[in-house]
């Protein structure tokens, strides 16, 4: 996996405010990123990167790539002039091997040809588009001002000029019930992005969502069903072998200090995946008839997900009687998230 330097362009180039957005309160004249400050954090993330890639590099391993990301706003849509001025500033890295190269983030209907290949000669490898959800009346609900069929087209257009494609989804959006997110996993699969983000929607203070969830106008997912849609997503995804770089929001002093209401978990990947390793045990044990307990095989680094968070998963397990029905092992041969009933390997991703 590549290490990522993160430059943050908030609101940067968006001419919307989504409804559960609160850029626009908390930033109304965000100070913009310059070229001396991108150079300066390059050579932060570079330098303290220098121990850890020699290390890896004397232990015969790879030394990882190294790419620099915008984020946070929405790049395409910047004034052509202002793009450029921020990729020429990582274009000194670019060329001496020290940045492998370019990510960034932006709106589907901020896509056109032209843009793309002037990105894609400035060192942008991966587009990542802001989809969050697949369904026209959901995105309109939240005033993303784009629809499913804009989506489609930048998908295209990026894929076209030989560009990565990444796509952001929310869940519990307003209006979002699990109809559209079966729509959203269908469009998705289809489409077949190179890398997958999925964050669930909180309340931030100063969003417009922050009004309709004081008068009880909208409610966000419990912590609970957002698990379980993460993880039905998951394990389609995980089916289609599309690769989720990410579960859940990032830690960050703006997230602290903004989080009204939403099912926030510092871990929450964690809870998807120990969710999916308890469902998957179950399915295990109910086909196991033998009378002497079964031995079941895990990758070492699987333990907190087998036993889930503060050994949620093992206290499921006791409630429904299959607590000593099964013997744990741990086989460091065994590639993560899977698990292994006697000799039978089975994955669950
Ligand atoms: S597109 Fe992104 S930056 Fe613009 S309003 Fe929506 S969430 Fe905020």
């Amino acid at each position: 996996m590549a290490v990522i330097i993160p430059l943050f362009t908030p609101h940067e180039g968006c001419l919307h405010t989504c409804i559960f957005c609160n850029q626009r309160h908390i930033r109304p004249n965000p100070e913009p990123i310059g070229p001396q400050q991108i150079t300066d954090t390059i050579n932060t993330w570079l330098a303290r990167l220098r121990p850890q890639q020699q290390q890896t590099t004397q232990s015969t391993q790879a030394a990882r790539t190294v790419e620099v990301a915008f984020y946070g706003g929405s790049f395409t849509a910047l004034p052509r002039q202002r793009q450029e001025n921020l990729l020429h500033a990582v274009q000194p890295f670019l060329a001496q091997g020290l940045v492998q190269g370019i990510r960034l983030s932006t709106r589907p209907d901020s896509i056109d040809t032209d843009t793309l290949y002037m990105l894609k000669r400035a060192g942008v490898h991966l587009i990542e588009l802001g989809v969050q959800s697949c369904d026209d009346a959901v995105l309109a609900r939240s005033g993303r001002g784009h629809s499913h069929e804009d989506t489609l087209r930048a998908s295209r257009l990026i894929r076209k000029a030989g560009l990565q494609l990444g796509w952001q989804l929310m869940l519990g959006m307003p209006g979002e019930g699990f109809t559209a997110i079966r729509r959203k996993v269908a469009a998705c699969i289809q489409e077949r992005p190179d890398c997958i983000r999925i964050y669930p929607l909180v309340v931030l203070r100063g969003s417009r969502l922050a009004e309709e969830w004081r008068d009880g106008r909208f409610r966000p997912l419990s912590l609970k069903k957002a698990v379980l849609f993460c993880a039905y997503m998951k394990s389609h995804f995980d089916a289609h072998k599309l690769p989720i770089i990410r579960m859940g929001l990032q830690a960050s002093s703006d997230l602290k200090e903004y989080l009204l209401a939403g099912p926030y978990y510092p871990a929450f990947g964690e809870l998807v995946r120990a969710r999916m390793m308890l469902k998957r045990t179950r399915t295990l044990l109910s086909g196991y008839h033998q009378k002497e307990p079964c031995i079941l095989r895990i990758a070492p680094q699987d333990v907190s997900a087998f036993v889930g968070m503060k050994r949620s998963n093992m206290h499921r397990l006791e409630e429904l009687g299959l607590s000593t029905r099964f013997t744990l092992k741990l086989d460091a041969r065994l590639p993560r998230q899977s698990l292994r009933l006697d000799t039978s390997l089975q994955h669950f991703q």
